[in-house]
């Protein structure tokens, strides 16, 4: 197998130019599974791990620009005040070693409907930068995922960073798991208050082909808050908010569960995050 080791992002997009079936490998979390249990034996592997412009972040228009390879130990440390719900659902992921090496970009390479950042990027309304050699372009999120493992990356293309705004208002992200660390979601939850838009940003992940909003849920409530008047939310207002968030969802059944216990699940997580997130914004 081919090792390719580029050491800027000039190198990383020209050798993937050059050879578009080499699998680009950030922290490694995912591809080296794959490799060692044999799914997948790709002619060459493109280590991004030497490449500097794919590591930090910066503020960019009033935007935070997390670069693609930056690990979940980073974003949680450094950006947790002003990315509250990306960073909550970093610090649900894998083990202190996983969210060493692990990152955003790699967690959207992969595109699984189960990875945790997706319902958080989804509820912030973030975009990602995508680059080849014939230039850079943005994508909202919600339009990079195309369905199961499957994302808008053509053969050329590398993710060099994710944008989201600062954090206007509280955020929260919920999981389901069958243990409380080194678990994949049975279903997951991310909500955003964008009191300055008087908007609702919602993620549901590990609920459908794909990670996605709920489109319906949203707009009902951005509708209902009483967002001059923070006074505690009337239980019809939560639970039709929580149906909504589940009839948004297109669960499965699978080994980890039912499409029945993932559609009750995401309606009391959409319930609980709203509580959560209402009661801290009635305290500011
Ligand atoms: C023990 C264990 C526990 C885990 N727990 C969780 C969990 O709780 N939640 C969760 O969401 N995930 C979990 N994962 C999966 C994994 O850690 C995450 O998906 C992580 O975000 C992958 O990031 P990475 O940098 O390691 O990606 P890599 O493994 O390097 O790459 C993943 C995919 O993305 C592609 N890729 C990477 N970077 C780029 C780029 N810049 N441009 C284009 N394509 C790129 C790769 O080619 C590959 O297809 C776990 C994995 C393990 C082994």
């Amino acid at each position: 197998m081919e090792f390719l080791r580029p050491v800027s992002l000039a190198e990383a997009l020209e050798a993937r130019a050059a050879h578009p079936d080499a699998v680009p490998i950030a922290g490694g979390t995912d591809v080296m599974v794959e490799l060692n249990f044999d799914h997948r034996r790709p002619a060459a592997l493109l280590d991004l791990a030497r490449v500097p412009e794919l590591f930090g972040h910066s503020t960019v228009d009033g935007r935070i620009r997390i670069a693609a390879a930056t690990p979940y130990a980073r974003i949680i440390d450094e950006l947790g005040d002003r990315l509250p719900g990306l960073a909550m659902a970093s610090r649900t992921v894998g083990s202190p070693q996983i969210r060493n090496r692990g990152s955003v970009g790699g967690n959207l390479g992969a595109a699984s409907p189960a990875g945790d950042t997706h319902p958080a990027l989804l509820a912030a309304g973030a975009e990602v930068e995508i680059a080849s050699t014939r230039g850079i372009r943005r994508l909202p999120v919600e339009e990079f995922y195309l369905g199961v493992k499957r994302n808008a990356l053509e053969p050329d293309e590398l993710i060099i960073a994710v944008h989201l705004e600062p954090a206007s208002g509280p955020q929260q992200f919920s999981k389901v798991g069958t243990r409380n660390a080194m678990v994949i979601a049975v279903c997951a939850f991310a909500l955003a208050l964008h009191p300055k838009h008087r908007r609702v940003g919602t993620g549901i992940g590990s609920a459908a082909p794909t990670p996605r909003h709920a489109p319906a849920a949203e707009e009902f409530v951005a509708g209902e808050l009483p967002w001059d008047r923070p006074v505690p939310l009337a239980d019809s207002l939560l639970r039709r908010f929580g149906e909504l968030v589940a009839e948004a969802a297109a669960p499965i059944d699978d080994v980890r569960g039912s499409a029945g216990y993932r559609r009750h699940a995401l309606s009391v997580l959409a319930r609980r995050t709203l509580t959560w997130a209402w009661t801290e914004y009635s305290c500011v």
